[in-house]
């Protein structure tokens, strides 16, 4: 039996979105300067895409509340898609003037945790983004409409199919035409992303899907493959995992850019990331968050890294 990657996509997308959801999870505000230098590197990666920052409420995440400099002074690479995290019309009166190519939109899939976040019920919260995609499309800005709990929650547990492709069709029907399905607290396993992401797919023809997982409890790289089964073709994935996990201090949380692109790597399926390049701005991110990586990669070395065999020692 030969393992089939016949179903495999040769190649997929990554966005990277440590500077925005990995810097705000930081104990220690990271200096201006700094955001953009690490920016500007992973804009030389080849990744797809680069969340940059957040429009949330400065005193809610102050780590971003320079969200508007780092916009304006890192350099933006041809070919690469430099978005922002819009929760809210007030925040996307922000971010007009900051001229990103995309907004992602965010919301929660289950009323608890959207009440929690957001102080708002999920339908609350889907009818307050109606006047961000209006402004959007007002400004020629490419919209992605985020599921937070998707694949599970918090506070409710395993959330219902039917619950996500609700929320999934109000999305559709103001017009949002790719959306991010979200495994915010790393609970998901391989059958639960690949039933969600090919159920998807098939109610919702003509919709682009991309997956954001949490390496929480291991399993962030098994759900990449049965993702890829489902023919899921674009990942968000964060430079040496930064980014933690709020319901358990100290937890793994967004799945590492470089341990991605590795298992990528080895099954060529292409990313278009150069995983030395990326290994390389994860030591820079070490330097400057001054903590140990979630990166197994960072930490080990590549598969085909080879050590020198110790000679045997003379009796
Ligand atoms: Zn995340």
């Amino acid at each position: 039996m030969n393992f089939s990657t016949e179903q495999l996509p040769g190649a997929v997308e990554i966005n990277e979105v440590g500077p925005r959801d990995g810097f705000q999870a930081e104990d220690e505000f990271m200096p201006t300067e700094c955001k953009v230098e690490i920016i500007d590197a992973l804009s030389r990666t080849g990744v797809a895409a680069i969340q940059v920052t957040s429009v949330v409420h400065p005193k809610a995440v102050p780590q971003l509340a320079d969200a508007e400099d780092v916009m304006a002074r890192i350099e933006r690479a041809p070919g690469v898609r430099y978005t922002v995290l819009v929760p809210n019309l007030r925040g996307a009166e922000r971010a007009v003037p900051m001229g990103a190519d995309g907004w992602e939109l965010m919301l929660s899939v289950t009323d608890s945790h959207s009440r929690s976040n957001a102080n708002r019920n999920t339908d609350e919260a889907l009818r307050g983004m109606e006047p961000v995609v209006a402004l959007a499309r007002e400004n020629g800005v490419e919209v992605t409409g985020s599921m937070a709990t998707a694949l599970g929650c918090p506070f409710e547990g395993k959330v219902p199919f039917e619950r996500v492709l609700y929320v999934a069709e109000a999305y559709r029907a103001m017009g949002v035409r790719h959306l991010g399905v979200a495994d915010t607290v790393g609970v998901a396993d391989p059958r639960l992303v690949f039933e969600t992401m090919s159920g998807l797919k098939e109610r919702l023809p003509g919709i682009t899907l991309g997956l954001h997982l949490h390496n929480t409890r291991g399993m962030a790289l098994a759900n990449v493959l049965a993702a890829l089964q489902a023919g899921v073709t674009e990942f968000d994935s964060s430079v040496g995992g930064l980014g933690g996990c709020p319901f358990a201090p100290g937890a793994t949380g967004n799945i590492s850019t470089e341990d991605l692109v590795h298992m990528l790597d080895l099954m060529g399926v292409g990313s278009g990331v150069d995983l030395d390049s990326m290994l390389a701005v994860a030591r820079e991110v070490k330097e400057v968050v001054g903590h140990p990586l979630e990166s197994a990669v960072a930490r080990a070395g590549k598969a085909e890294d080879l050590h020198e065999a110790p000679q045997a020692q003379a009796l």
